[in-house]
């Protein structure tokens, strides 16, 4: 079955279409500029990329073009839209409701509205999507897979905050974590690639991103992680602060005569290794500035690998122990560096990083050495493919 994986921004739009029978990508590409100019990049795996400028005022537009990408007498890659079984699409908070991917329904997608609450950037554009699909598909079966669905095995003690049990109790503030598509897929695959059962194995999975998250995942099930009510909580990111004391979010209104909204601009687009350094939200163009003596740039690639070094302490502290760590997404699947750096401070509970592994990109790779104590993994995530196998598992 062919199923079409839609993840929707704001103002954007990826796409992939994977052939379920042998998982390869078909074609992929993204719509940019919605609601502004437009654009479609799409890629057919038999031939070439091509951009198209097109107006595209809303997100209906969008998916139209993408259909007729797809089914273009030229360049597309099946006949008609009857060659597309299913499509599954990013759904980013799915609160308390969801534990799981679900069919999407009426009902279903009243209770995804409910979470919008959580997750306000996120949520009402991912609905967009959804219902600009289904009025174009309407007779294709549609699944949501949610970021935060993987952490609904989080316990009370993990997941809840210090704060009065009434702000639980009236509005579910409590950690909910994200990118659990990434992290599930990237355990799964850990277990497999040791030739281990995941249901005996304690793993740590760094998803070292633009936006990045450690996840403790004992068991098979995620038991806690670094990111919270929202993605803002955890590692220092691209441009997220990641933790920091609350405090501080009423010093900074005060002194930079900000409100509310403008402080959280601050925390969210202009701190992390971004605002530390003053020079790029790139760990490329850290290093870059680095070696040329920015010691901005290389102070905040440490505390960025300072803090990831805490959260993987903690969870070696939580789980009471660690079989494997793996390293995913843009940072962790290709900065050598960084995971040395990081692995260096686990030398003493006998990690042990073999170089020329290390150097090696683009594949499951075992970079620890023989004698390590915990097996050390980079695993490529990919979210694409795991949405295309939940949707599957549900429609079928
Ligand atoms: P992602 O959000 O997973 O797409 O990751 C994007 C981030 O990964 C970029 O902002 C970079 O910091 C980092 N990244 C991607 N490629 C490399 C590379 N070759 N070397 C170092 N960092 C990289």
């Amino acid at each position: 079955m062919n199923i079409l994986v839609i993840n929707c921004g704001s103002s954007s739009l990826k796409f992939q279409l994977i052939d379920t029978k042998d998982e390869s990508v078909l074609a992929k590409g993204l719509c940019e500029r919605i609601g502004i100019d437009g654009r479609l990049v799409y890629q057919p795996s038999n031939g070439e990329k091509k951009t198209t400028e097109a107006p595209m005022p809303t997100h209906k537009q969008a998916i139209q073009m993408v259909l007729d990408a797809l089914t273009d007498a030229e360049g597309g890659v099946i006949k008609s839209l009857d060659e597309v079984g299913a499509v599954g699409h990013r759904v980013v908070h799915g609160g308390e409701k969801f534990a799981a991917s679900s069919l999407i329904t009426d009902e279903m997608l009243k209770a995804v509205e409910e979470c919008n609450d959580l997750a306000p950037l996120h949520n009402p554009a991912n609905l967009i999507g959804i219902n600009a699909c289904k009025e174009l598909m309407p007779s294709t079966p549609m699944v949501g897979v949610f970021d935060t669905a993987f952490h609904q095995t989080m316990p009370e003690d993990a997941y809840l905050y210090g704060i009065p049990y009434t702000m639980y109790e009236k509005y579910k503030v409590r950690k909910y974590g994200f990118h659990g598509t990434s992290h599930s897929y990237v355990s799964k695959k850990t277990a497999e690639f040791l030739g281990k059962d995941i249901k005996d194995m304690k793993i740590i999975v760094c998803h070292l991103g633009n936006g990045a998250s450690i996840c403790a995942v004992d068991g098979g099930k995620s038991v806690d992680t670094s990111m919270g009510l929202t993605p803002l909580e955890g590692l220092v990111m691209g441009t997220r602060s990641g933790d920091i004391d609350p405090a501080v979010i009423e010093f900074l209104a005060k002194k930079e005569n900000l409100d509310l909204a403008g402080v959280m601009n601050l925390l969210n687009k202009e701190s992390g290794v971004y605002g530390l350094s003053g020079v790029s939200s790139d760990f490329r163009d850290l290093e870059a500035a680095a070696k040329e003596g920015n010691k901005k740039a290389a102070l905040a690639r440490e505390v960025f690998i300072y803090r990831v070094v805490k959260y993987i302490g903690s969870y070696i502290a939580a789980m009471n122990g660690v079989d494997a760590i793996a390293f995913t997404a843009g940072l962790g699947e290709n900065d050598a560096g960084v995971r040395k750096a990081i692995c260096d401070h686990f030398g003493y509970m006998g990690i042990e990083i073999d170089d020329a592994q290390n150097a090696k990109r683009g594949e499951d790779t075992l970079i620890s050495t023989e004698g390590s104590k915990v097996n050390v993994v980079v695993i490529p995530t990919n979210e694409e493919l795991a949405i295309a196998r939940e949707t599957l598992a549900l429609v079928q």
